[in-house]
Protein backbone atom coordinates (compact mmCIF):
# COMPACT_ATOMS: atom_id res chain seq x y z
CA UNK A 1 0.00 0.00 0.00
CA UNK A 2 1.08 3.31 -0.62
CA UNK A 3 1.16 4.58 2.78
CA UNK A 4 4.55 2.55 3.69
CA UNK A 5 5.97 4.46 1.41
CA UNK A 6 5.19 7.58 2.56
CA UNK A 7 6.71 10.00 5.69
CA UNK A 8 3.11 11.52 6.11
CA UNK A 9 0.78 8.43 5.08
CA UNK A 10 -2.32 10.98 6.05
CA UNK A 11 -1.36 12.69 3.20
CA UNK A 12 -2.98 10.22 0.94
CA UNK A 13 -5.58 9.26 3.49
CA UNK A 14 -7.63 11.82 4.24
CA UNK A 15 -9.42 14.42 1.28
CA UNK A 16 -12.16 16.62 1.73
CA UNK A 17 -13.59 13.77 -1.20
CA UNK A 18 -14.87 12.07 2.03
CA UNK A 19 -17.54 14.64 2.82
CA UNK A 20 -19.59 13.17 0.43
CA UNK A 21 -20.63 9.24 0.23
CA UNK A 22 -18.39 5.87 -0.28
CA UNK A 23 -20.25 3.46 -3.28
CA UNK A 24 -17.78 0.69 -2.89
CA UNK A 25 -14.24 1.48 -4.36
CA UNK A 26 -11.67 1.67 -7.19
CA UNK A 27 -8.47 -0.12 -7.07
CA UNK A 28 -5.24 2.15 -7.68
CA UNK A 29 -2.21 -0.06 -9.12
CA UNK A 30 1.12 0.75 -9.99
CA UNK A 31 1.87 0.55 -13.49
CA UNK A 32 5.57 -1.00 -13.20
CA UNK A 33 4.88 -4.06 -10.50
CA UNK A 34 0.85 -4.03 -11.13
CA UNK A 35 0.45 -3.68 -7.12
CA UNK A 36 -2.80 -2.93 -5.80
CA UNK A 37 -1.84 0.68 -4.50
CA UNK A 38 -5.09 2.08 -2.62
CA UNK A 39 -8.58 1.91 -3.16
CA UNK A 40 -10.82 5.17 -3.54
CA UNK A 41 -14.48 6.06 -3.57
CA UNK A 42 -16.93 5.50 -6.79
CA UNK A 43 -18.60 8.81 -6.21
CA UNK A 44 -21.92 9.03 -7.88
CA UNK A 45 -24.33 12.03 -9.62
CA UNK A 46 -25.17 12.71 -5.62
CA UNK A 47 -21.80 12.67 -4.05
CA UNK A 48 -21.03 15.20 -7.17
CA UNK A 49 -23.80 17.46 -6.59
CA UNK A 50 -22.59 17.35 -2.42
CA UNK A 51 -19.32 18.61 -3.50
CA UNK A 52 -20.87 20.75 -5.56
CA UNK A 53 -23.00 22.23 -2.63
CA UNK A 54 -19.95 22.11 -0.51
CA UNK A 55 -18.40 24.42 -3.17
CA UNK A 56 -21.32 26.67 -3.27
CA UNK A 57 -20.84 27.07 0.30
CA UNK A 58 -17.56 27.83 0.33
CA UNK A 59 -17.83 30.26 -2.53
CA UNK A 60 -19.37 33.21 -0.52
CA UNK A 61 -16.49 33.23 1.97
CA UNK A 62 -14.20 32.52 -0.06
CA UNK A 63 -14.47 35.25 -2.62
CA UNK A 64 -14.87 37.99 0.36
CA UNK A 65 -11.78 37.29 1.54
CA UNK A 66 -9.33 39.98 0.14
CA UNK A 67 -6.85 39.28 -2.45
CA UNK A 68 -4.18 39.63 0.04
CA UNK A 69 -6.06 36.86 2.71
CA UNK A 70 -6.32 34.30 -0.67
CA UNK A 71 -2.51 34.95 -1.73
CA UNK A 72 -1.91 34.07 1.82
CA UNK A 73 -3.12 31.07 1.97
CA UNK A 74 -1.70 30.21 -1.63
CA UNK A 75 1.61 30.52 -0.27
CA UNK A 76 1.05 28.62 2.73
CA UNK A 77 -0.09 25.63 -0.23
CA UNK A 78 3.26 26.41 -2.27
CA UNK A 79 4.96 25.85 1.09
CA UNK A 80 3.40 22.46 2.25
CA UNK A 81 4.20 21.15 -1.46
CA UNK A 82 7.71 21.66 -1.55
CA UNK A 83 8.10 20.30 1.87
CA UNK A 84 6.26 17.66 1.16
CA UNK A 85 8.03 17.01 -2.10
CA UNK A 86 9.55 13.48 -1.55
CA UNK A 87 6.22 11.83 -0.70
CA UNK A 88 4.07 13.46 -3.47
CA UNK A 89 6.62 12.80 -5.76
CA UNK A 90 6.69 8.91 -4.58
CA UNK A 91 2.53 9.13 -4.65
CA UNK A 92 3.16 10.15 -8.62
CA UNK A 93 5.78 7.50 -9.27
CA UNK A 94 3.52 4.61 -7.60
CA UNK A 95 0.75 5.57 -9.33
CA UNK A 96 1.95 6.88 -12.50
CA UNK A 97 5.02 5.53 -13.18
CA UNK A 98 7.48 8.15 -14.44
CA UNK A 99 10.95 7.82 -12.93
CA UNK A 100 11.47 9.16 -9.79
CA UNK A 101 13.74 12.45 -11.02
CA UNK A 102 10.87 13.68 -13.18
CA UNK A 103 8.17 13.28 -10.97
CA UNK A 104 10.43 15.22 -8.52
CA UNK A 105 10.22 17.95 -11.40
CA UNK A 106 6.65 17.58 -11.63
CA UNK A 107 5.99 18.35 -8.28
CA UNK A 108 8.55 21.65 -8.64
CA UNK A 109 6.52 22.76 -11.85
CA UNK A 110 2.97 21.73 -9.78
CA UNK A 111 4.23 24.16 -7.01
CA UNK A 112 4.78 27.17 -9.75
CA UNK A 113 1.24 27.36 -10.47
CA UNK A 114 0.86 28.47 -6.70
CA UNK A 115 3.33 30.53 -5.98
CA UNK A 116 2.67 32.12 -9.34
CA UNK A 117 -1.25 32.80 -8.85
CA UNK A 118 -0.24 33.72 -5.00
CA UNK A 119 1.36 36.61 -6.89
CA UNK A 120 -1.37 37.19 -9.76
CA UNK A 121 -4.18 37.19 -7.01
CA UNK A 122 -3.02 40.45 -6.16
CA UNK A 123 -3.19 42.13 -9.77
CA UNK A 124 -6.89 41.11 -10.92
CA UNK A 125 -7.10 44.60 -11.45
CA UNK A 126 -10.39 46.59 -12.92
CA UNK A 127 -10.61 49.40 -15.13
CA UNK A 128 -11.41 53.07 -14.97
CA UNK A 129 -12.93 54.01 -18.46
CA UNK A 130 -12.27 57.80 -19.38
CA UNK A 131 -16.29 59.19 -19.30
CA UNK A 132 -18.05 60.44 -22.02
CA UNK A 133 -20.14 62.80 -19.85
CA UNK A 134 -19.44 64.84 -16.74
CA UNK A 135 -22.16 63.58 -15.01
CA UNK A 136 -21.06 59.70 -15.15
CA UNK A 137 -18.40 57.45 -13.95
CA UNK A 138 -17.21 54.09 -15.63
CA UNK A 139 -15.81 51.64 -13.69
CA UNK A 140 -14.62 47.73 -14.43
CA UNK A 141 -14.26 45.67 -12.06
CA UNK A 142 -13.04 41.77 -11.47
CA UNK A 143 -15.37 39.54 -10.06
CA UNK A 144 -14.05 35.02 -9.68
CA UNK A 145 -16.71 33.13 -12.24
CA UNK A 146 -18.07 30.76 -9.47
CA UNK A 147 -18.08 27.16 -8.89
CA UNK A 148 -15.39 25.60 -10.99
CA UNK A 149 -15.07 21.49 -12.24
CA UNK A 150 -11.26 20.95 -13.64
CA UNK A 151 -10.99 17.74 -15.32
CA UNK A 152 -7.37 15.98 -15.29
CA UNK A 153 -5.64 13.59 -17.04
CA UNK A 154 -3.15 10.39 -15.69
CA UNK A 155 0.16 12.29 -17.40
CA UNK A 156 0.68 15.17 -15.37
CA UNK A 157 -1.34 13.81 -12.05
CA UNK A 158 0.16 16.67 -10.19
CA UNK A 159 0.37 19.78 -12.11
CA UNK A 160 -2.60 19.50 -13.85
CA UNK A 161 -4.32 20.03 -11.08
CA UNK A 162 -2.52 23.04 -9.77
CA UNK A 163 -2.71 24.61 -13.12
CA UNK A 164 -6.19 24.79 -13.12
CA UNK A 165 -6.74 25.26 -9.04
CA UNK A 166 -4.30 27.47 -8.45
CA UNK A 167 -5.57 30.61 -10.66
CA UNK A 168 -9.47 29.21 -9.66
CA UNK A 169 -8.38 29.86 -5.95
CA UNK A 170 -6.75 32.66 -6.45
CA UNK A 171 -8.90 34.19 -8.11
CA UNK A 172 -11.82 33.46 -5.47
CA UNK A 173 -13.57 30.54 -7.28
CA UNK A 174 -13.94 27.14 -5.82
CA UNK A 175 -13.23 23.97 -7.76
CA UNK A 176 -14.52 20.30 -7.83
CA UNK A 177 -11.71 18.28 -9.11
CA UNK A 178 -12.07 15.12 -10.75
CA UNK A 179 -8.33 13.36 -11.34
CA UNK A 180 -7.74 10.07 -14.00
CA UNK A 181 -9.06 7.15 -12.22
CA UNK A 182 -5.42 5.80 -12.69
CA UNK A 183 -4.09 8.59 -10.40
CA UNK A 184 -6.17 10.33 -8.16
CA UNK A 185 -3.83 9.85 -4.84
CA UNK A 186 -1.54 12.69 -6.24
CA UNK A 187 -5.16 14.90 -6.21
CA UNK A 188 -6.48 13.96 -3.17
CA UNK A 189 -2.06 14.44 -1.57
CA UNK A 190 -2.58 18.03 -3.01
CA UNK A 191 -6.36 18.49 -1.50
CA UNK A 192 -5.28 17.56 1.97
CA UNK A 193 -2.25 20.10 1.92
CA UNK A 194 -4.42 23.20 0.84
CA UNK A 195 -6.99 22.09 3.64
CA UNK A 196 -3.54 22.37 5.96
CA UNK A 197 -3.35 25.02 4.30
CA UNK A 198 -5.73 26.87 5.53
CA UNK A 199 -8.43 26.86 2.18
CA UNK A 200 -12.26 26.40 3.88
CA UNK A 201 -13.29 22.97 3.84
CA UNK A 202 -15.38 22.79 0.53
CA UNK A 203 -13.09 25.27 -1.30
CA UNK A 204 -11.31 22.30 -3.21
CA UNK A 205 -13.41 18.90 -3.21
CA UNK A 206 -11.97 16.01 -4.93
CA UNK A 207 -13.81 13.46 -6.80
CA UNK A 208 -13.47 9.96 -7.62
CA UNK A 209 -15.76 7.54 -9.90
CA UNK A 210 -16.92 6.81 -13.61
CA UNK A 211 -15.97 9.77 -15.42
CA UNK A 212 -18.66 9.85 -17.67
CA UNK A 213 -21.58 9.98 -14.29
CA UNK A 214 -18.96 12.74 -13.11
CA UNK A 215 -18.54 14.96 -16.35
CA UNK A 216 -22.16 14.57 -16.94
CA UNK A 217 -23.29 15.39 -13.28
CA UNK A 218 -20.94 18.51 -13.67
CA UNK A 219 -21.78 19.97 -16.76
CA UNK A 220 -25.41 19.49 -16.35
CA UNK A 221 -25.39 21.34 -12.81
CA UNK A 222 -25.87 25.07 -13.52
CA UNK A 223 -23.99 26.05 -10.42
CA UNK A 224 -21.02 24.95 -11.78
CA UNK A 225 -20.12 28.30 -14.34
CA UNK A 226 -16.69 26.99 -15.78
CA UNK A 227 -15.29 23.60 -16.99
CA UNK A 228 -11.57 23.20 -17.43
CA UNK A 229 -10.58 20.08 -18.92
CA UNK A 230 -7.12 18.31 -19.99
CA UNK A 231 -6.95 15.60 -21.95
CA UNK A 232 -8.02 13.97 -25.27
CA UNK A 233 -10.32 15.76 -28.44
CA UNK A 234 -12.42 13.24 -28.28
CA UNK A 235 -13.35 13.87 -24.29
CA UNK A 236 -13.21 17.31 -24.91
CA UNK A 237 -15.98 17.06 -27.94
CA UNK A 238 -18.47 15.26 -25.19
CA UNK A 239 -17.63 17.91 -22.61
CA UNK A 240 -18.35 20.66 -24.82
CA UNK A 241 -21.64 19.47 -26.00
CA UNK A 242 -22.68 18.63 -22.57
CA UNK A 243 -21.50 22.00 -21.31
CA UNK A 244 -23.62 23.72 -24.22
CA UNK A 245 -27.10 23.19 -21.88
CA UNK A 246 -25.84 25.00 -19.05
CA UNK A 247 -23.42 27.56 -21.07
CA UNK A 248 -20.77 26.53 -19.07
CA UNK A 249 -17.54 28.95 -19.69
CA UNK A 250 -14.77 26.60 -21.46
CA UNK A 251 -11.08 26.02 -21.25
CA UNK A 252 -10.33 22.98 -22.96
CA UNK A 253 -6.39 21.49 -23.24
CA UNK A 254 -6.60 18.92 -25.25
CA UNK A 255 -4.47 16.71 -27.44
CA UNK A 256 -1.12 17.52 -29.66
CA UNK A 257 0.63 15.99 -32.92
CA UNK A 258 3.59 18.62 -32.18
CA UNK A 259 6.09 18.71 -35.11
CA UNK A 260 9.71 18.96 -34.40
CA UNK A 261 11.26 20.70 -37.55
CA UNK A 262 15.25 20.40 -38.05
CA UNK A 263 15.98 22.40 -40.39
CA UNK A 264 19.46 21.87 -42.94
CA UNK A 265 21.38 25.08 -40.78
CA UNK A 266 20.47 23.57 -37.32
CA UNK A 267 22.75 22.49 -34.47
CA UNK A 268 22.11 18.88 -35.07
CA UNK A 269 23.78 18.10 -31.61
CA UNK A 270 21.36 20.46 -29.68
CA UNK A 271 18.64 19.16 -32.09
CA UNK A 272 19.09 15.67 -30.89
CA UNK A 273 19.02 16.63 -27.36
CA UNK A 274 15.79 18.50 -27.64
CA UNK A 275 14.24 15.92 -29.67
CA UNK A 276 15.08 13.81 -27.06
CA UNK A 277 13.97 15.77 -24.01
CA UNK A 278 10.87 16.57 -26.15
CA UNK A 279 9.79 13.08 -27.39
CA UNK A 280 11.42 10.61 -24.39
CA UNK A 281 10.50 12.19 -21.26
CA UNK A 282 7.44 10.68 -19.22
CA UNK A 283 7.84 7.76 -21.87
CA UNK A 284 5.97 9.85 -24.64
CA UNK A 285 3.17 10.64 -22.98
CA UNK A 286 2.72 14.31 -22.95
CA UNK A 287 0.74 16.18 -24.77
CA UNK A 288 3.32 18.81 -26.19
CA UNK A 289 5.84 15.96 -27.13
CA UNK A 290 7.27 15.70 -30.42
CA UNK A 291 5.28 13.69 -32.72
CA UNK A 292 6.56 13.80 -35.92
CA UNK A 293 10.11 14.45 -36.03
CA UNK A 294 10.45 16.90 -40.07
CA UNK A 295 14.17 16.48 -40.94
CA UNK A 296 15.39 18.06 -44.02
CA UNK A 297 17.75 16.00 -46.02
CA UNK A 298 21.44 17.64 -45.93
CA UNK A 299 21.17 16.80 -41.97
CA UNK A 300 18.71 14.07 -42.25
CA UNK A 301 21.61 11.15 -41.86
CA UNK A 302 23.59 12.67 -39.46
CA UNK A 303 20.53 13.62 -36.87
CA UNK A 304 19.15 9.75 -37.57
CA UNK A 305 23.02 8.39 -36.44
CA UNK A 306 22.94 10.51 -33.29
CA UNK A 307 18.99 10.35 -32.30
CA UNK A 308 19.54 7.01 -32.50
CA UNK A 309 22.83 6.67 -30.35
CA UNK A 310 21.07 8.90 -27.76
CA UNK A 311 17.99 6.42 -27.76
CA UNK A 312 19.82 3.66 -27.05
CA UNK A 313 21.50 5.15 -24.31
CA UNK A 314 17.94 5.49 -22.23
CA UNK A 315 17.51 3.12 -19.40
CA UNK A 316 14.14 1.63 -18.82
CA UNK A 317 12.95 0.56 -16.35
CA UNK A 318 10.96 1.16 -12.57
CA UNK A 319 10.60 4.91 -12.01
CA UNK A 320 11.99 4.08 -8.61
CA UNK A 321 15.15 2.98 -9.67
CA UNK A 322 18.21 5.26 -9.84
CA UNK A 323 19.15 6.28 -13.40
CA UNK A 324 16.04 5.15 -15.00
CA UNK A 325 15.36 7.42 -17.91
CA UNK A 326 11.62 5.86 -19.07
CA UNK A 327 9.16 3.87 -16.64
CA UNK A 328 6.19 2.06 -18.14
CA UNK A 329 2.89 3.09 -20.65
CA UNK A 330 0.00 3.80 -18.63
CA UNK A 331 -1.43 0.71 -19.25
CA UNK A 332 -2.06 -1.83 -21.73
CA UNK A 333 -4.46 0.04 -24.51
CA UNK A 334 -1.58 2.42 -24.23
CA UNK A 335 1.22 -0.65 -25.39
CA UNK A 336 -1.18 -1.25 -28.13
CA UNK A 337 -1.17 2.02 -29.73
CA UNK A 338 2.29 1.97 -29.89
CA UNK A 339 2.37 -1.02 -31.19
CA UNK A 340 -0.01 -0.53 -34.09
CA UNK A 341 1.44 2.65 -35.08
CA UNK A 342 4.78 1.12 -35.17
CA UNK A 343 3.16 -1.67 -37.36
CA UNK A 344 1.06 0.74 -39.42
CA UNK A 345 4.54 2.24 -40.48
CA UNK A 346 6.84 -0.55 -40.98
CA UNK A 347 3.95 -2.13 -43.35
CA UNK A 348 3.66 1.19 -45.33
CA UNK A 349 7.82 0.93 -45.85
CA UNK A 350 8.74 2.67 -42.48
CA UNK A 351 12.36 1.43 -41.27
CA UNK A 352 13.03 0.93 -37.42
CA UNK A 353 16.39 2.64 -36.69
CA UNK A 354 16.31 1.36 -33.03
CA UNK A 355 13.71 -0.52 -30.63
CA UNK A 356 10.46 -1.38 -32.03
CA UNK A 357 9.27 -3.89 -29.56
CA UNK A 358 8.02 -4.12 -25.46
CA UNK A 359 10.79 -4.14 -23.76
CA UNK A 360 12.22 -7.53 -21.87
CA UNK A 361 10.96 -6.12 -18.73
CA UNK A 362 7.46 -7.01 -19.87
CA UNK A 363 4.00 -5.31 -19.18
CA UNK A 364 3.86 -2.11 -20.81
CA UNK A 365 7.44 -0.98 -20.57
CA UNK A 366 8.39 -0.17 -24.09
CA UNK A 367 11.79 0.18 -25.75
CA UNK A 368 12.35 3.79 -27.35
CA UNK A 369 12.17 3.84 -30.60
CA UNK A 370 13.29 5.45 -33.71
CA UNK A 371 11.36 4.82 -37.47
CA UNK A 372 12.49 6.73 -40.54
CA UNK A 373 10.94 6.76 -43.89
CA UNK A 374 7.75 7.95 -42.42
CA UNK A 375 5.13 9.59 -44.70
CA UNK A 376 2.37 11.85 -43.52
CA UNK A 377 -0.41 9.25 -44.28
CA UNK A 378 0.66 6.74 -41.50
CA UNK A 379 -1.36 6.68 -38.53
CA UNK A 380 2.26 7.20 -36.31
CA UNK A 381 1.98 10.82 -38.36
CA UNK A 382 -1.96 11.41 -38.43
CA UNK A 383 -2.48 10.02 -34.75
CA UNK A 384 -1.26 11.36 -31.80
CA UNK A 385 1.06 8.30 -30.68
CA UNK A 386 1.47 9.00 -26.93
CA UNK A 387 4.56 6.93 -26.36
CA UNK A 388 8.23 6.38 -27.05
CA UNK A 389 8.32 6.49 -31.10
CA UNK A 390 10.53 9.12 -32.69
CA UNK A 391 8.97 9.05 -36.29
CA UNK A 392 11.54 10.63 -38.72
CA UNK A 393 9.98 12.32 -42.16
CA UNK A 394 12.44 13.61 -44.74
CA UNK A 395 11.78 16.90 -46.42
CA UNK A 396 13.71 19.09 -49.12
CA UNK A 397 12.74 22.61 -48.06
CA UNK A 398 11.45 24.79 -45.46
CA UNK A 399 7.93 25.16 -47.44
CA UNK A 400 7.08 21.95 -47.38
CA UNK A 401 8.78 21.71 -43.68
CA UNK A 402 6.07 24.24 -43.01
CA UNK A 403 3.05 22.30 -44.91
CA UNK A 404 3.68 19.15 -43.27
CA UNK A 405 3.49 20.71 -39.97
CA UNK A 406 1.06 22.16 -40.06
CA UNK A 407 -0.82 18.83 -41.81
CA UNK A 408 -3.10 18.09 -38.82
CA UNK A 409 -5.98 18.82 -37.20
CA UNK A 410 -4.55 19.91 -34.01
CA UNK A 411 -2.44 23.09 -32.88
CA UNK A 412 -0.82 22.97 -29.86
CA UNK A 413 2.93 23.00 -30.20
CA UNK A 414 5.99 23.07 -32.56
CA UNK A 415 9.84 23.35 -32.16
CA UNK A 416 11.54 24.54 -34.80
CA UNK A 417 15.54 24.38 -35.00
CA UNK A 418 17.99 26.58 -36.84
CA UNK A 419 20.50 29.16 -36.71
CA UNK A 420 18.97 31.57 -38.94
CA UNK A 421 17.09 34.32 -37.11
CA UNK A 422 15.24 35.18 -40.25
CA UNK A 423 14.03 31.81 -40.63
CA UNK A 424 13.22 31.64 -36.97
CA UNK A 425 10.80 34.26 -37.44
CA UNK A 426 9.74 32.87 -40.92
CA UNK A 427 8.55 29.34 -39.83
CA UNK A 428 7.12 30.72 -36.32
CA UNK A 429 4.92 33.17 -38.04
CA UNK A 430 3.77 30.69 -40.42
CA UNK A 431 2.95 27.38 -37.45
CA UNK A 432 -0.50 27.13 -37.11
CA UNK A 433 -0.10 26.21 -33.60
CA UNK A 434 -0.04 27.88 -29.74
CA UNK A 435 2.95 27.57 -28.79
CA UNK A 436 6.68 27.46 -30.42
CA UNK A 437 9.82 25.99 -28.84
CA UNK A 438 13.00 27.56 -31.06
CA UNK A 439 16.21 25.56 -30.34
CA UNK A 440 14.52 23.97 -27.07
CA UNK A 441 12.48 20.50 -26.83
CA UNK A 442 11.10 22.17 -23.33
CA UNK A 443 8.54 24.89 -23.12
CA UNK A 444 6.28 24.49 -20.26
CA UNK A 445 6.16 27.33 -17.47
CA UNK A 446 3.96 28.72 -14.86
CA UNK A 447 5.26 31.80 -15.93
CA UNK A 448 3.91 31.44 -20.01
CA UNK A 449 0.60 31.16 -21.23
CA UNK A 450 0.02 27.40 -22.46
CA UNK A 451 -2.62 26.12 -25.11
CA UNK A 452 -3.86 25.09 -28.25
CA UNK A 453 -5.77 26.50 -31.84
CA UNK A 454 -7.25 24.18 -33.68
CA UNK A 455 -8.92 20.72 -32.48
CA UNK A 456 -6.00 20.90 -29.56
CA UNK A 457 -8.84 23.13 -27.40
CA UNK A 458 -9.41 26.87 -26.27
CA UNK A 459 -8.28 29.13 -23.26
CA UNK A 460 -4.93 29.38 -21.61
CA UNK A 461 -3.21 28.32 -18.73
CA UNK A 462 -0.19 29.92 -16.81
CA UNK A 463 1.22 33.28 -17.04
CA UNK A 464 -1.72 35.89 -16.64
CA UNK A 465 -3.41 34.85 -18.99
CA UNK A 466 -4.56 31.74 -16.54
CA UNK A 467 -6.01 33.47 -14.33
CA UNK A 468 -8.25 35.33 -17.12
CA UNK A 469 -10.14 32.54 -17.51
CA UNK A 470 -11.45 32.40 -13.91
CA UNK A 471 -12.61 35.84 -13.78
CA UNK A 472 -15.85 37.89 -15.05
CA UNK A 473 -15.95 41.46 -16.40
CA UNK A 474 -18.26 43.61 -14.21
CA UNK A 475 -18.78 46.85 -16.34
CA UNK A 476 -20.61 49.80 -13.44
CA UNK A 477 -22.07 52.71 -14.99
CA UNK A 478 -22.13 55.87 -11.97
CA UNK A 479 -24.73 58.73 -12.94
CA UNK A 480 -26.55 61.15 -10.98
CA UNK A 481 -23.30 62.86 -9.85
CA UNK A 482 -22.73 66.49 -11.34
CA UNK A 483 -26.61 67.05 -11.86
CA UNK A 484 -26.82 70.71 -11.28
CA UNK A 485 -24.17 71.62 -13.71
CA UNK A 486 -23.89 69.27 -16.72
CA UNK A 487 -26.50 66.48 -16.58
CA UNK A 488 -26.21 66.82 -20.45
CA UNK A 489 -23.77 67.32 -22.53
CA UNK A 490 -22.92 66.86 -26.35
CA UNK A 491 -21.90 63.50 -26.08
CA UNK A 492 -24.91 61.94 -25.09
CA UNK A 493 -27.15 61.93 -28.34
CA UNK A 494 -24.31 59.76 -29.86
CA UNK A 495 -23.49 57.74 -27.14
CA UNK A 496 -27.26 56.00 -27.33
CA UNK A 497 -27.52 56.91 -23.74
P1 LIG B 1 -8.87 11.35 -21.71
O1 LIG B 1 -9.19 9.95 -22.03
O2 LIG B 1 -9.55 12.42 -22.47
O3 LIG B 1 -9.11 11.53 -20.14
C1 LIG B 1 -8.87 12.74 -19.46
C2 LIG B 1 -9.80 12.80 -18.26
O4 LIG B 1 -11.14 12.90 -18.72
C3 LIG B 1 -9.76 11.57 -17.37
O5 LIG B 1 -9.95 11.98 -16.04
C4 LIG B 1 -10.92 10.76 -17.90
O6 LIG B 1 -11.40 9.79 -17.01
C5 LIG B 1 -11.92 11.87 -18.14
N1 LIG B 1 -13.02 11.51 -19.01
C6 LIG B 1 -13.08 10.55 -19.97
N2 LIG B 1 -14.32 10.52 -20.53
C7 LIG B 1 -15.04 11.47 -19.89
C8 LIG B 1 -16.40 11.93 -20.01
N3 LIG B 1 -17.25 11.42 -20.90
N4 LIG B 1 -16.80 12.93 -19.19
C9 LIG B 1 -15.95 13.46 -18.30
N5 LIG B 1 -14.67 13.07 -18.12
C10 LIG B 1 -14.21 12.10 -18.93
O7 LIG B 1 -7.31 11.66 -21.86
P2 LIG B 1 -6.14 10.84 -21.22
O8 LIG B 1 -5.88 9.65 -22.06
O9 LIG B 1 -6.33 10.64 -19.77
O10 LIG B 1 -4.96 11.92 -21.40
C11 LIG B 1 -4.23 11.98 -22.56
C12 LIG B 1 -4.74 13.09 -23.46
O11 LIG B 1 -4.68 14.32 -22.77
C13 LIG B 1 -3.86 13.24 -24.67
O12 LIG B 1 -4.62 13.47 -25.82
C14 LIG B 1 -3.03 14.47 -24.34
O13 LIG B 1 -2.53 15.15 -25.44
C15 LIG B 1 -4.02 15.28 -23.56
N6 LIG B 1 -3.33 16.26 -22.72
C16 LIG B 1 -3.42 17.57 -23.07
C17 LIG B 1 -2.76 18.52 -22.33
C18 LIG B 1 -2.84 19.97 -22.71
O14 LIG B 1 -2.54 20.81 -21.87
N7 LIG B 1 -3.26 20.31 -23.92
C19 LIG B 1 -2.01 18.14 -21.21
C20 LIG B 1 -1.94 16.79 -20.87
C21 LIG B 1 -2.64 15.87 -21.64
P3 LIG B 1 -11.34 8.23 -17.47
O15 LIG B 1 -9.89 7.91 -17.54
O16 LIG B 1 -12.10 7.52 -16.40
O17 LIG B 1 -11.96 8.06 -18.80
Amino acid sequence: MIETMLTDPSLVRRADADRVPEEGGTSVVNPSTGEVLARVPVIGADGVRAAVDAAEDALGPWSRRTAHERAEVLRRWNTLILENRDDLARTLTAEQGKPLREALGEITYAASFVAWYAEEALRTYGEVIPTYDRDRRMVVVREPVGVCAAITPWNFPSAMVTRKAAPALAAGCTVVAKPAPGTPLSALALAELALRAGLPSGALSVVTGDAETIGLALTSDPRVRKLSFTGSTAVGRILMRQASATLQRLSLELGGNAPFLVLDDADVDAAVLGCVESKFRNSGQTCVCANRIIVQRPVAERFQAGLVAAVERLRVGDGFEAGVDQGPLIDEAAARKVERHIGDAVAGGAVVLTGGRRHRLGGTFFEPTVITGVTSDMAVAREETFGPVAPILVVDDDEEAVRLANDTASGLAAYVYTRDVGRVWRTVERLDVGMVGVNTGLLSSAFAPFGGRKESGMGREGARAGIEEYLETKYVAFAGLDPVEGGQDGHAQTTGR
